[in-house]
């Protein structure tokens, strides 16, 4: 099977032109996509399969089928519809068929005389007199040597360009054939005796059963990609993805971080001048990272909790305890309105106790950001509030202890990396505190940030009513436009926020401009705001500030005030184009209502026509107002890639894995990934190497 001598080798070393008639072409296409070992091309798993070991009888086809049918041509004629078709009736007996062709030669026609005996595989159709096969692929057959129907199922490739499922057949072929003759060159890595708990195949028998299942394989469930030869390789790459981030874990633990462990005089001060008591979740997860904090390694914490639930605070008391050891405190938000969001609370809670807050965004330029540098470079500023542009290069801190990051899924294991270099105390890196809103079932949690430790705030501070969610067409603008002056009317203020189609900042700021301006003709008695992403910080930030002050009753607004932004008697939001919304964002943007006591309402309003899948989406926002259950809908609804912004990252792009789908598997792999750190230190290497490679090798924890 192989070119040259290289029998040695295992297959996750082998290029795939060492299989004949792989030449670097066909090398150079697969390359593309991730393929270029031997190993890489039996985990490229077929996608679907068709069935053309048996022989189905003309009767029993559904609708939909590919099947193939054994049948005699009853009669050929040729179709002058709007479209000229060969159209041949066919039958076995059982039942007829039509095969209809919409290029075919004169040659062709002729060979399909009445009574020729024909084998075809086709896909099933509905047609004016019955089922039919359009095009389908046919032989002929001769006397009564019957050919052979396959041994196994047809396996269909995910593929790019300029590769046939035939090449990819061949390919595989010699792949399995190369396995079966140097078993060895695919090593098990799982413990047999946890292969024996978990019910899981040999590794070489899997991969060699979803390349070609044998007939009477069940379909269905390779299909849905849960048959256990499936489940065995998902099974081992998730144990390589728990693995890969455990050491992670266990390196950080060798690097040291400062102890927070200060006399508590801020942080009690501040308590006694809330205006509010805490809720039970809130201690529960301030003692956690006090916990912390204390200890000489890097805290790597991620603090879920649903818009509203209070996470400022809780962050606000993190910052106090560095402060009070001596040691800066940074707080990155991932846009300048929250940013400014957060400087305004901080500078609200901290400066009466003496504590002076910075506001670093990249906006900042010349003389004024040399100016914020040298406070931080000198350590003179404990605090620093502000956007990515805290983690350039020019920023130089002095004693850095904590980093905070609000609204974590933006930000990827890589950055979170990326921002431990920043600490510069003696060879001590920062604890790290980051925040989402974001909150993932906890097995997800768990397995997709398993490098970092947990903390839930699972209750809103009481008092809150639920913002009552109502899905309305666009050509309902004017009863919309009506609502707004109603609440308006009473008091209460409220948002009008548009989204766009495109995906364009500049196009989505002229849209809510756009807007403003014909809201202020409806609505002449108003006084109203705009904000977006392309005005000044401190155009916005005074807007902002006339908005929460009551200095205005509508609020017109991109998608800039999605996290953060805090007004609570503003009482009715309306979202324009919310279809083009993730789930995730529509349960944050509406969390700026419903902050308050009164009742809030928000009103998606929609273009028609809505797919299937949006109205999904809409429906699942108008039935619930729980984060949790919002989350887990959208991640049915549009997979973990979105809802956990590793898409973007291009973090967690599993091979095989789909973390939705495999959610049930979860608990299991935690278990297997510990025996095998464990008691088989030995397979880690491998088995993190195999399935994630030397991209998350050289990151040193
Ligand atoms: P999020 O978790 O979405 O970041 P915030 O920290 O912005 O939520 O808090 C939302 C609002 O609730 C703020 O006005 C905050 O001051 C207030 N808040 C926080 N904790 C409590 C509490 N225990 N009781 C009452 N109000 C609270
Ligand atoms: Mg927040």
């Amino acid at each position: 099977m192989l070119k040259s001598a290289q029998s040695d080798l295992g297959l996750d070393v082998t290029p795939i032109t060492a299989l004949k008639g792989v030449g670097p072409r066909n090398a150079e296409r697969l390359a593309r996509i991730g393929v270029s070992t031997v190993q890489d091309l039996l985990f490229h798993l077929p996608f679907r399969y068709q069935d053309r070991t048996r022989i189905v009888p003309v009767r029993s086809l559904c609708l939909g089928d590919q099947a193939v049918v054994e049948v005699v041509v009853e009669s050929t004629d040729i179709h002058l519809g709007r479209r000229r078709s060969l159209l041949v009736r066919v039958s076995d007996g059982s039942g007829l068929l039509v095969l209809r062709f919409f290029h075919f030669s004169a040659a062709q026609k002729a060979a399909l005389t009445v009574g020729v005996r024909l084998r075809c595989f086709g896909e099933v159709r509905n047609g004016p007199t019955g089922f039919e096969m359009i095009h389908p692929e046919y032989s002929r057959i001769d006397g009564h040597e019957l050919p052979a129907t396959e041994e196994s199922l047809t396996p269909i490739y995910p593929t790019t360009e300029g590769m046939h499922q035939l090449t990819w057949r061949a390919m595989t072929d010699k792949a399995l054939a190369l396995l079966e003759e140097r078993p060895q060159s695919l090593p098990e890595w799982l413990p047999e005796h946890l292969r024996r708990v978990y019910r899981l195949p040999d590794l070489s028998a899997a991969v060699r059963y979803l390349h070609r299942p044998p007939a009477g394989a069940l379909q269905a469930k390779l299909l849905e990609g849960v048959h256990p030869a499936q489940r065995r390789l998902v099974f081992e790459e998730l144990v390589a993805h728990q693995l890969s981030l455990s050491q992670l874990r266990q390196r950080r633990r060798l690097v040291a971080a400062p102890a927070l462990n200060g006399k508590k005089p801020l942080r009690q001060r501040f308590l006694k001048s809330l205006p509010f008591s805490l809720t039970g979740s809130q201690q529960f997860a301030i003692e956690e990272i006090a916990g912390d904090l204390k200890q000489n390694r890097p805290m790597m914490r991620l603090l879920q909790g649903d818009v509203g639930s209070g996470k400022t605070v809780v962050a606000a008391l993190a910052a106090l305890q560095a402060v009070e050891a001596g040691y800066q405190v940074a707080l990155m938000a991932p846009t300048e309105l929250l940013s400014e969001q957060h400087l305004r609370s901080f500078r609200t809670w901290l400066l009466p106790l003496g504590v002076d807050i910075l506001w670093l965004t990249s906006r900042q330029k010349g003389k004024a950001r040399e100016l914020l540098l040298a406070r931080l470079e000198s350590g003179e500023a404990g605090l620093v509030v502000g956007t990515q542009a805290l983690f350039q290069d020019d920023v130089v801190f002095r004693k850095l202890g904590l980093v905070i990051i609000d609204e974590q899924h933006r930000f990827g294991v890589h950055q979170r990396m990326a921002l431990r270099e920043k600490g510069s105390d003696g060879g001590k890196v920062p604890h790290q505190l980051i925040m989402t809103a974001t909150p993932i079932p906890r097995t997800l949690a768990m397995t997709a940030y398993a490098d970092l430790d947990l903390s839930v705030i699972d209750e809103l501070p009481p008092g809150r009513t639920p913002v009552t969610t109502v899905v309305l067409p666009a050509s309902r603008r004017m009863d919309v436009i009506e609502r707004v002056r109603a609440a308006c009317a009473l008091q209460r203020q409220a948002y009008w926020v548009c989204t766009l189609i495109e995906e364009s900042e500049a196009l989505e700021c002229e849209a809510a401009e756009a807007t403003a301006v014909q809201l202020g003709e409806m609505l002449p008695e108003l006084r109203i705001g705009l904000v977006h992403g392309r005005l000044k910080a401190s155009e916005k930030e005074s807007v902002m500030l006339a908005f929460q002050q009551r200095e205005l009753d509508l609020l017109v607004a991109t998608t800039v005030i999605e996290v953060g932004v805090d007004v609570p008697n503003a009482s009715l939001m309306i979202i324009e184009n919310p279809e083009r919304l993730g789930l995730a964002q529509l349960h944050q943007l509406r969390g700026r209502v419903g902050r308050g006591a009164v009742e809030s309402h928000c009103v998606l309003m929609y273009q028609t026509p809505l797919s299937a899948n949006a109205r999904q989406r809409l429906a699942v926002m108008r039935e619930s107002n729980d984060g949790f259950f919002i989350a887990r809908k959208d991640l049915e609804l549009r997979g973990a890639g979105e809802v956990l912004g590793t898409r973007q990252t291009g973090e967690m792009q599993f091979r095989i894995a789909d973390l939705v789908r495999d959610q049930a598997l979860l608990d299991e792999v935690r278990q297997a990934a510990a025996v095998i750190l464990e008691r088989y230190p030995d397979r880690v290497a491998p088995l993190v190497q195999r399935w994630i490679g030397i991209r998350e090798q050289y990151i040193d924890a």
